[in-house]
């Protein structure tokens, strides 16, 4: 969808930078948003309320620069994109420009500027519970993500009893699946689930052994990436039924790219090699 408002050089008066004079007197900035947003509601009905309002994405931005002060415009302009992305939900995609044309360099210039784009992505993460009080784990889990203000989540699963999976005697599992949307790019996304792990007393001691919260990337828009840290798509994927039956569930067509199927048609796999 390339359906856009522009807005150009919106000039705010705020105290980015690093030295000392730019941090106590200000300067001026100016900004121009890309905003991306599917359009058509708002043209077929000719009705504001179905529109992002660009009047009030201005006072937004306004106030905004002027109260998070960054010593770097790359980092004011990351925190103007997340925020509008967090703050407008329809809004798919940001490109940020933000001018510095009165930046103190000792040199004539006319302007100098940063320019990114953020991006809202879709994650699907599956979560699982073999200790204590499974359920609360989970709740604790979904209620985590949905109380953090760089993730939104649309969809939760139900939970289902499943057998534990790779060979260690323990309890049984709880699993389930959330989609969320988010601003966190891939690695920030992991550094927060571990987050929430460690505040749920996770330890990790015997790999694939019993744990109190298990949350995972399973799908990352359409990414395809290997690290030492993270993989995405989470590679057993496609080899678990507890991950793909609550998947299946709230988005039987999400898309694995390196398996190249469906939820749906994965899990329908493994169900026919279990009885042959
Ligand atoms: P597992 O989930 O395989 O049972 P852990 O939760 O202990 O085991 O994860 C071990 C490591 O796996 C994590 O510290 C993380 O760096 C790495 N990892 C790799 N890919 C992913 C992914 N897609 N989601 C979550 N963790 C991942
Ligand atoms: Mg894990």
């Amino acid at each position: 969808m390339n359906d856009c408002i522009e807005i150009r050089n919106l000039i705010v008066f705020a105290n980015h930078g690093v030295m000392p004079e730019e941090k106590t007197m200000g300067q001026k900035f100016m900004i121009s948003m890309k905003l991306y947003n599917d359009m058509s509601q708002a043209a077929k009905t000719d009705d504001i309320n179905k529109a992002v309002n660009y009047a009030e994405v201005c006072s937004f931005v306004t106030e905004f620069t002027k109260q998070n002060r960054c010593k770097l415009i790359e980092a004011a302009a990351e925190n103007i994109a997340n925020a509008l992305l967090v703050c407008y939900p329809t809004l798919s995609r940001v490109d940020i420009t933000l001018k510095k044309p009165w930046a103190p360099i000792g040199l004539p210039l006319d302007s100098v500027a940063v320019e990114l784009t953020r991006k809202r992505h879709i994650v699907y993460i599956g979560i699982g519970s073999n200790m204590g009080d499974k359920q609360g784990y989970l709740d604790f889990a979904v209620k985590s993500l949905e109380e953090s203000d760089v993730c939104n989540v649309r969809k939760v699963s139900r939970f289902i009893v499943t057998k534990p999976y790779g060979g260690v005697e323990q309890d049984d599992f709880l699993n389930g699946c959330i989609e969320l949307d988010t601003v966190l790019e891939p690695k920030a996304l992991l550094d927060l689930l571990h987050e929430i792990e460690n505040k749920a007393e996770r330890k990790r001691e015997v790999h694939w052994g019993p744990r109190t919260l298990d949350l995972d990337i399973l799908l990352y828009d359409d990414m395809v990436m290997h690290t030492d840290t993270l993989t995405i798509p989470h590679p057993e994927m496609a080899k678990r039924e507890f991950v793909l039956s609550p998947l299946t569930e709230i988005a039987p067509y999400a898309y694995n790219p390196v398996a190249r199927d469906y939820a749906v048609n994965m899990l329908e796999r493994i169900k026919c090699n279990d009885n042959t």
